[in-house]
């Protein structure tokens, strides 16, 4: 019999659990193509500015984690959907299915050609983050930083910033409140994604860590230091942009649907425009009456499992099934032992919370690394 050929593009959450389900079918020929040869552990990021968590748990080699897969570190430029292939610095590939899951990128702010922003999507961006709240503590006796970006990510980085900072200017002998940390959103509420009550809750909870928020705050553009809102302009020594996310349309995706929000699917995650096309994790925008699921790592693991097992049953002439998002924990970082929990209206805050968001970021993990599973050292407390 013809063995299958599916490509994976991109090896995050949903790529990786994917290429895993599909390896261990019969039949399978599976090539995955990522730049990185890592699985990146996003949601540990936070924390890890505040206290470096240890490197098993923020990065871990993908290849031990897919044998029997062909793993190619390289960047796809372009995919033909009609022509069935991918397109490689190194040549093409053909594919008979293929599932699109290069998540999103970072998306940014209007701003002068030096004017530096940080982008708190990886280790060398926190790194140098790092070098520059201990430099602000050490050579100045006051300061700002601004947060542009009031949803989750940038709520956890401005709790983060804050602790840092914190710490940074206890060791400096400065007054850590000198220092003002301020998260600027355009909405009229904190985490627009989130209910009003949860908005109500981490706006309190920042309050209470010495997070200033603006909210009703568009940021037009960033020259140098000074930073133009809606409301007036300010001049911010540090500024991270946490603005939200978008597709990298840089992809060539012939033959596909792909807009602002992602490439649009069926409720089953088929790409609209190819039936040998499936779509998962961040980038996938299901068209369906129901609400797109929010961008989360749970998800991503799940409609990569899902889009696997679809690419089985189409290969087999059957009907795509649809994935259902189940409802899941909302769980937000605050600072050390600091967090909020929430599942539809029940809402759990103070140390439980922290401990439960600290699980639920190894337990992102350990679906995707098994190896990991229960590793020493990690709770701290
Ligand atoms: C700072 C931060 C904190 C977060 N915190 C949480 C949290 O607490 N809880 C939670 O559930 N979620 C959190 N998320 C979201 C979560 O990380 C994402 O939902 C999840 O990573 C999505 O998985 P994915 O596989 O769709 O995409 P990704 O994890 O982004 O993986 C996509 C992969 O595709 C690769 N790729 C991109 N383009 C190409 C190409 N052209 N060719 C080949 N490969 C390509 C990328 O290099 C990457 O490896 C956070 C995200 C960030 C950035």
């Amino acid at each position: 019999m013809p063995r299958i050929r599916v490509a994976i593009v991109g090896c995050g959450f949903a790529g990786l659990a994917a290429a895993r389900r599909l390896a261990a079918a019969p039949g399978v020929e599976v090539t995955v193509f990522n730049p990185r040869p890592e699985l990146y552990n996003y949601p540990v990021l936070p924390r890890h500015l505040v206290d470096p968590v240890p490197r098993a748990l923020l990065a871990v080699p993908l290849a031990p984690l897919l044998p029997g897969v062909r793993l190619r570190s390289e960047r796809v430029e372009a995919v033909d959907a009609p022509a069935r292939r991918v397109e490689t610095a190194s040549g093409t590939t053909a594919w008979d299915f293929l599932i699109l899951a290069v998540g999103v990128r970072a998306r940014t702010l209007p701003r002068g050609e030096r004017t530096p922003l940080v982008f708190p999507k990886s280790e060398r961006h926190l790194a140098r983050l790092r070098g520059e709240l201990e430099q602000l503590a050490a050579e100045r006796r006051s300061g700002l930083v601004c947060i542009v970006g009031g949803g989750l990510t940038g709520i956890e980085f401005a709790a983060a910033v804050r602790a840092r900072l914190d710490d940074a200017a206890r060791r400096h002998r400065r007054r850590p409140d000198a220092f003002r940390v301020l998260l600027l959103e355009r909405g009229a509420r904190l985490a627009p994604d989130c209910s009003p009550a949860l908005a109500a809750r981490l706006a309190a909870a920042l309050a209470a860590a010495g997070v200033g928020v603006r909210t009703g705050c568009a940021v037009h553009g960033i020259e140098g230091r000074r930073i133009e809102t809606e409301a007036g302009a300010l001049e911010a020594d540090i500024t991270l942009c946490c603005a939200g996310a978008e597709p990298d349309l840089r992809l060539g995706l012939a033959g596909l649907d792909a807009g602002a929000d992602g490439i649009a699917c069926t409720a089953g995650l088929v790409a609209q425009g190819s039936d040998a096309v499936l779509v998962a994790g961040d980038i996938a925008r299901p068209r369906s009456p129901a609400p797109a699921p929010p961008r989360r790592a749970a998800h991503a693991r799940r409609q990569g499992a899902h889009a696997a097992a679809n690419v089985l049953r189409l290969a087999a002439g059957r009907a795509p099934r649809p994935y259902r998002p189940r409802a899941l924990p909302t769980a937000v970082y605050l600072g050390p032992r600091r967090g909020l929990v929430a599942l539809g209206p029940l809402c759990l805050g103070g140390s439980a919370a922290a401990r439960t968001k600290h699980w639920l970021e190894r337990d992102h993990f350990r679906h995707a690394v098994p190896s990991i599973a229960g590793g020493e050292g990690w709770m701290p407390w």
